[in-house]
């Protein structure tokens, strides 16, 4: 698992999320993963990005975004020219597939059962802002998120996979979520830094 904890406290709740969460049987999903899909990044961090559910590839290794939509996001958080931290998680962290083993949003119930996982990530990030990546994390991110009343600045952009089918990192549609990612950060950060300076 790749992630990097900041901090006594945040290591002793990352321990206690790991053995917590590795065992989960909360829903029909847990049968068909190798590994629970948890974080990947810096705890806690700037930027928190939240994606739908993770493949099955990245279930054998337990890392989420290790795959090539990840490599997709790794190229628009370096192309955003900024320093940040940030960490990778998904709604779910099992893998969703349908009855002919193709991948399938994660139901409610799933997404429900998995709800407080995502909770405790984003207590253990304490993220400036949240970027929800594709329509399924949106809607379940928020929905989770808003019942635990946490308070936080949210984009959404498309899932990388998304990007990916249509052309990559050199389409105009890659351009032009950069750019929104790169508005997002200027606000996030920029705003923080005047915070600071203020004090
Ligand atoms: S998806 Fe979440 S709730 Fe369901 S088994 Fe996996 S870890 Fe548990």
């Amino acid at each position: 698992m790749t992630v990097e904890v900041n901090g006594r406290m945040y290591r002793e709740a990352w321990e206690h999320h790991k053995n917590q969460w590795r065992g989960c049987t909360k829903c029909p999903l847990h049968s068909g993963t190798s590994k629970k899909v948890l974080v990947k990044g810096m705890l806690p961090c700037d930027v928190l990005f939240i994606g739908e559910s993770p493949d099955i590839l990245e279930s054998v290794i337990g890392i989420p975004f290790s795959n090539p939509a990840g490599k997709v996001m790794d190229s628009l958080i370096e192309d955003t020219k900024r320093r940040f931290t940030y960490a990778f998680t998904n709604v779910i962290a099992c893998p969703s597939t349908g009855d002919e083993g193709e991948s399938r949003p994660p139901t409610n119930f799933e997404a429900e059962k998995c709800s407080p996982r995502l909770y405790e990530v984003l207590m253990m990030a304490r993220p400036k802002g949240v970027v929800l990546l594709g329509r399924s994390a949106q809607s379940f991110a928020i929905s989770s998120l808003e019942k635990y009343k946490y308070p936080y600045k949210h984009l959404n952009l498309s899932h990388p996979s998304h990007i990916m089918g249509l052309g990559g990192r050199t389409s105009p549609f890659y351009e032009k979520e950069l750019k929104l990612l790169i508005t997002f950060l200027k606000r996030i950060l920029d705003e923080e830094e005047n915070k600071d300076l203020e004090n």
